[in-house]
């Protein structure tokens, strides 16, 4: 019996847990952290043993492949001691799709990796039988297990790609790459890009590519490293022959002369973005032949997901938005870009070595007054102090809003797109998106 060791007992790893032990596999999972009690209940029920608050060194070692979650860097010094031994190390995605058969549609990139999974996810259960997975909700491995769907679209992080050897989807969506994560990747920018487009690396003439034409990273690799697969661009800017573009107020899609138009004006998502991440996940629709009726009227009814520039409430005629997923420059980019009317903006956070410059242009034209969430707010009041009339200081969400609905006046928007990490004074994202809703709500 081969011995399957897992590192991580999250999602990923114990759903890797039920289907390794499934398909044959002497399971243990190993967590350095404790093991939140709906996991451990499920490894209990199934007879897998594991151990949390510490890594066994014989047990882990004794491993014949190991599962490591996408959290644990390879700095740590456990993984250094797997390596060494030459065990291999693989993550879920590599893992569980060696029990598939199930057309793959891989989506990775910097930022929108959720939202165009979700919308691609959206527009082909129409009329395919599909499971969404990767970063979101229950994992693959559980879901190839349980479901067996025939198709899957899947959310992957530069983490989860960081260890695939023969993983492979037959379509490749790359959203974009700006830099992110650094700290995981030596703080070499070049060996991030490497890292998403290791996406690519298994893919045969057979497969395609979908990529962002206007990202200048993406251009230039692809100029240096060919990829296999049929590329499929899109492009706000350019006319694309095969792939999509924008016409005027029109996205059309071509793939083998087969055309398909789009009015930008119906899409549900706004921004310019999301145009970006309706484009890609129409291609995917459109080459996995969902109709066109189909596609048009998905993509109308699409809900978002939430917060992403989230639309939570109108107060007195001002609209309050929570897009608390932007953890970085680029994500805040689009949502300012987005703006329709005068802006109250919460920002603010942990910052990641962030570059402001590139927001001024929209602070200057829509942003009237910044209020900083964070414990450290000091680069935000240097960059923005002289920009706007009204810029505060606070630590606490509910006082943030408060502030801004003092402010904001009728046909004006708040809008919470933080540029940073939230690790400062919420647990994570979703909470402090989340405590910006009911503090909305009290209003
Ligand atoms: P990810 O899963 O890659 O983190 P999300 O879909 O969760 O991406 O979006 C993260 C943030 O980035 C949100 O603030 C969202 O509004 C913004 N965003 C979404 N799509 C894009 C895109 N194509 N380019 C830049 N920012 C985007």
């Amino acid at each position: 019996m081969k011995r399957l060791v897992i590192l991580g007992g999250g999602e990923s790893g114990v759903g890797t847990a039920l289907l390794g032990k499934a398909k044959g596999f002497e399971v243990f999972v190993s967590d350095k952290q404790n093991i939140k009690e709906k996991y451990k209940q499920v490894l209990i029920h199934n007879e897998i043993e594991f151990e949390e608050g510490e890594h066994s060194k014989d047990k882990v070692l004794s491993a014949d492949i190991i599962m490591k979650s996408p959290g644990i860097p390879d700095k740590v010094a456990l993984v250094k001691h797997i390596r060494a031994q030459g065990i291999p190390v693989v993550s879920e995605i590599e893992f569980a799709a060696n029990y598939t058969n199930a057309t793959i549609v891989g989506i990775t990139g910097s930022n929108g990796k959720t939202t165009t999974a979700s919308l691609t996810h959206h527009l082909l259960k129409q009329e395919l039988n599909v499971g969404l997975a990767g970063n979101i909700g229950d994992s693959f491995a559980k879901q190839i297990l349980k479901q067996n769907y025939p198709n899957y679209v899947l959310e992957i992080s530069s983490f989860q790609l960081d260890d695939i050897i023969d993983f492979k989807p037959h379509i490749a969506i790359l959203t974009n790459i700006t830099p992110d994560h650094l700290d995981r990747y030596d703080y070499q920018f070049e060996k991030y890009i490497s890292s998403k487009f290791r996406i690519a690396e298994n893919q045969t003439k057979d497969d395609y590519f979908i990529y962002d034409a206007d990202d200048e990273m993406i251009s230039k690799r692809l100029e240096t490293h060919a990829i296999q697969s049929t590329l499929l661009p899109f492009s706000l800017t350019k006319t694309i022959e095969n792939g999509a573009y924008l016409d005027k107020d029109n996205i059309k899609i071509t793939i083998d002369n087969n055309q398909i138009i789009m009015p930008t004006a119906n899409l549900a998502l706004e921004g310019k973005h999301n145009i970006k991440n309706a484009m890609a996940a129409s291609t995917v629709a459109h080459l996995l032949k969902i109709r066109k009726q189909t596609i048009r009227e998905s993509l109308e009814n699409f809900q978002g997901v939430e917060h992403r520039l989230e639309h939570v409430l109108k107060i007195n005629k001002v609209q309050y938005i929570n897009d608390s997923k932007a953890t970085n420059v680029n994500a805040t980019y689009y949502a300012l870009e987005s703006m329709d009317a005068a802006t109250v903006w919460i920002v603010g956070g942990i910052d990641k070595g962030n570059d402001y410059n590139e927001l001024f242009q929209f602070v200057n034209e829509k942003v009237k007054a910044i209020i900083c969430l964070g414990v450290d707010n000091e680069k935000l009041m240097k960059s923005f102090g002289n920009m706007v009339d009204i810029i505060v200081e606070t630590q606490f969400m509910s006082e943030a809003v408060k502030i801004a609905y003092k402010i904001a006046e009728a046909g004006e928007n708040v809008l919470l797109s933080p540029a940073c990490a939230s690790f400062d004074l919420f647990e994570n994202y979703e909470d402090r998106g989340r405590q910006f809703k009911d503090a909305v709500r009290n209003l």
